[in-house]
């Protein structure tokens, strides 16, 4: 990697850490934190941050890869295991990343661009490089890196061969923006804008303003808007300062919007008592608002405005985007749109990294322009970087990355430009492979993900997997210390999908998975999924394939318990997991009270099993009125597992708790929980429109066609819809048959077109059915939201009289799912 290194002892006196350094000659070029994610392992500084589990097996792992070199909690005592490795010992190892980042900084003296506010900080930062770029050598945040953690990463990237720096800070609750303050040291300040209080952790709004406001803090210039200050009583930071609004007395007031320009907004703004104009090539009200804010910094730097207006002319859209689809050939296509650079590559080579469905990676690669640093270097960067994320072949595009062609020691091809490629692509071997396409902008890789990716029926599930990482740590952060977590993955995972949910369950490292019947666990198998799977129906026409796949089954008779046993005994198996479901209530699965004593006899005797788990199901976790018969199932539970645990002599990890059981009754946490409907979104606990939950799955469809009746003309089959005024009615591409219930219809169900929720009209269809649009902006091949973050599953539950799980899980497989990371 091309950075400044520095020595382990520098790196201690900035730290101000203990412990002895063995091995002085190591030095740092590379900061880490997550064993799963590491590069450059030879000049790497682990950081091994609190409040993660297990963080031991981290540094392990960590060690294991080739890092030598780690930040660690005084308290930690592993050190002696790895004789070889330095450890550096502090207080808080997330202030020492930090403290060495700041200092870092301090080596560059060009000016550096802060960005924060509450929404729009990774547009306006890549308007900004975009706009910028023209001029000036720019280090800028990859993607939305604007954490605590984030952003010293981001500020590491700093060298010498760039002449900007451009970093977002996003905080979410007081006392954090002092430390991204230290650690970008910003000369130069822009502020959004400031949403609501009450969403971003704070009471009022004007704590929030304050606190946003430290990161400017003797900045040389502020750009801002006076209406996000308003009622701010503390100082305006900014020895210079720039002010832009719409109507109102600022530097940049723009006084006039047309959009009659086709795709364009054409804006007027008095600066400096002239009109200017500009023309934007967005329409929507927060690109607006995000470009003038663009543009007041560029004309508070003093650049010339008519090359501001030039540039701002040709802006074009940050798609943040990383999607996985289903490709040709049995292939899986990773599409990365965000703007090529070594630090995005390698966030997606990640990613690509994480998926063991195909037993080959391949990367199409275009050659990336503006790097700012010399083409050999970039390119042995990238050489190394293929290597230790395991890519297996690379397909370059571009003359540049061509000529570097012998850098590289994976398979390879290269073609000069991306119409080549696509001429010849048919030459190219493509089958049962993971393909990341990367390209910069100007090589439009767009094309090549239309052939590679299969033909969309423009109905798709969009399945957000940040949102369920994050679902997944918020219940991580509700576990007792050492309690395990299984996953549910049946059903396709509540209807979200298959190997791709478990891949990243399993590089999140969840503890187990459970499916409902073996054929689901199977499939995982094949998409090279590790992880322990438990199977909760088991039968015994399928027990020895899911034996030959290291399937657990949940044995839940006696009768089963025997077949099972039966068949380990003929294929010489001992030892083998199984895992005990007992009825406590719900009296659906499981053994009995009075089959205890006989089960235990059996198991005693059978040394080809042993049991891994007991567990049992609560019939309603979920509501108040229900907790003294939750109670009494905890407590049967716990009394049986007791005598289980006794008689076997052995312990056995215990579960019980759902989703809404883990947080309502930590007490029934035992040694593992088993969350379901709470990873992907959706807690009765929380009450609806408050949940810390985020959103994991959107429904997506489109209008074919658009048509205008006269009050009394019917719509659909039985003509079972009548217009009662006259009006518009859109026909969008979705139906019974995709999963959306036939009682939805004739107005029981609802869809957002356009950011109106408009209700059907008339008899569902198979493929199709009818909204009525009347009164509101539509247009043929507009997009329509069947269910979002705005119009829930659980608003299509409450229109059904039904749970979302059945929404969710009826979803039909014919509706294309379509993963993606922003
Ligand atoms: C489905 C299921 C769960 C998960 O329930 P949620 O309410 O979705 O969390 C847990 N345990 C068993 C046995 C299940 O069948």
């Amino acid at each position: 990697m091309y950075h400044i290194t520095y020595s382990l002892e520098e790196i201690k006196n900035v730290i101000q850490a203990e412990g002895n350094i063995p091995h002085f000659e190591y030095s740092v070029r590379t900061l880490a934190f997550d064993s799963r994610k590491l590069v450059d392992e030879k000049y790497a500084l682990f950081f091994a941050l609190s409040g993660r589990r297990n963080g031991d097996l981290y540094i392990k792992e960590a060690y294991q890869e080739g890092v030598r070199n780690f930040v660690v909690h005084k308290t930690y005592t592993g050190a002696s295991e790895f004789p070889d490795a330095n450890f550096l010992l502090v207080d808080d190892t997330l202030k020492a990343l930090q403290d060495l980042v700041a200092k870092h900084r301090k080596n560059f003296s060009y000016p550096v661009i802060a960005i924060t506010g509450s929404n729009g900080k990774t547009i306006v930062k890549e308007w900004l490089y975009q706009l910028l770029g023209h001029e000036k050598n720019i280090i800028r945040s990859p993607k939305s890196y604007n954490s605590q953690i984030g952003v010293p990463l981001s500020v590491w990237n700093m060298n010498e061969k760039n002449n900007m720096g451009i970093f977002e800070a996003g905080i979410s609750r007081k006392g954090e923006m002092t430390a991204l303050k230290n650690v970008i040291r910003p000369s130069i300040g822009v502020l959004t804008n400031i949403g609501e209080a009450h969403n971003e952790g704070f009471d009022y709004r004007e704590d929030k303003i304050a606190e946003k406001l430290i990161l400017f803090k003797g900045v040389d210039l502020f750009v801002y808007s006076p209406k996000y200050l308003e009622g701010y009583t503390g100082t305006i930071p900014g020895k210079k300062k720039f002010t832009w609004a719409f109507n109102q007395p600022a530097n940049l007031n723009v006084i006039r919007q047309y959009d009659g320009y086709g795709d364009y907004t054409s804006l007027t703004a008095v600066f400096k008592g002239e009109e200017i104009e500009c023309m934007l090539p967005f329409k929507d009200a927060a690109s607006i608002e995000n470009a003038v804010c663009c543009w007041a910094l560029l004309l508070a730097l003093k650049y010339d405005e008519d090359d501001v207006a030039e540039w701002i002319e040709e802006l074009h859209a940050v798609r943040m985007r990383m999607e996985l689809k289903t490709g040709i050939n049995n292939c899986s296509i990773i599409d990365d749109s965000y703007s090529l650079d070594i630090s995005s590559l390698a966030i997606a080579l990640d990613f690509l990294n994480q998926q063991n469905q195909h037993p080959k990676r391949t990367l199409i690669l275009s050659e990336i322009p503006e790097a700012g640093i010399s083409p050999k270097i970039l390119y042995k960067q990238i050489a190394e970087l293929l290597e230790s994320k395991s890519v297996d072949r690379l397909i370059g595009v571009g003359p540049e990355i061509s000529s570097y062609a012998k850098l590289f020691s994976t398979e390879k091809t290269f073609f000069p430009d991306t119409a080549t490629l696509i001429s010849q692509i048919h030459t190219i071997p493509i089958a049962d492979e993971t393909i990341l396409l990367k390209g910069a902008r100007k090589f439009e890789f767009e094309q090549i993900s239309k052939i590679l990716t299969q033909k969309v029926h423009e109905t798709v599930l969009e399945i957000n997997l940040n949102a369920l990482e994050n679902n997944l740590n918020h219940y991580k952060a509700h576990l007792k210390p050492g309690v395990k977590l299984m996953a549910m993955v049946k059903a396709f995972s509540y209807g979200s999908g298959s190997f791709e949910i478990a891949n990243v369950l399993q590089f999140n490292r969840v503890d187990y998975l459970a499916v409902a019947y073996a054929d689901e666990g199977i499939s995982l198998r094949e998409a090279g999924v590790t992880l322990p799977i438990m199977v909760m129906n088991p039968d015994l026409l399928g027990f020895e394939m899911m034996i030959a796949d290291k399937l657990e089954p949940e044995i839940y008779s006696l009768r089963v318990l025997n077949d099972f046993i039966e068949v380990l005994k003929k294929k010489n198996k001992n030892h083998y997991p199984i895992h005990i479901k007992l009825d406590t209530g719900m009296h659906r699965l499981g053994f009995s009270t009075e089959d205890i004593g006989p089960m235990l006899k059996i198991i005693a005797k059978n040394p080809s099993i042993v049991v891994k788990s007991a567990f049992s199901h609560f019939t309603s976790s979920e509501d108040p009125l229900s907790d003294d018969l939750t109670h009494e199932q905890i407590n049967l539970f716990t009394s049986i597992t007791n005598v289980m645990e006794k008689t076997l002599g052995y312990s056995i990890i215990k579960h019980i708790a759902n989703t809404s059981a883990i947080s309502r009754f930590p007490e029934a946490q035992f040694d593992m929980v088993r969350l379901g409907i709470g990873l992907y979104g959706i807690d009765g606990t929380y009450p609806a429109h408050k949940s810390p939950l985020e959103t994991v799955a959107r429904l997506k469809t489109c209008i074919s066609q658009i048509r205008e009746l006269k009050k009394g003309d019917t719509v659909g089959y039985n003509r079972r819809g009548v217009m009662t005024h006259n009006g518009r009615v859109a026909t969008v591409k979705i139906g019974y048959a995709d999963g959306y219930n036939r009682q939805l219809g004739n107005g029981t169900g609802k869809m957002l077109v356009n950011g109106f929720l408009v209700p059907t009209i008339g008899n569902i269809c198979m493929d199709m059915c009818m909204l009525d649009i009347t009164g509101i902006p539509a247009e043929e091949g507009d997009d329509v939201l069947v269910f979002d973050e705005n119009h829930t599953v659980n608003d299509i539950a409450d229109q059904l009289k039904t749970i979302p799980y059945e929404v969710l899980t009826s979803i039909s497989q014919r509706v294309k799912r379509i993963y993606y990371y922003e």
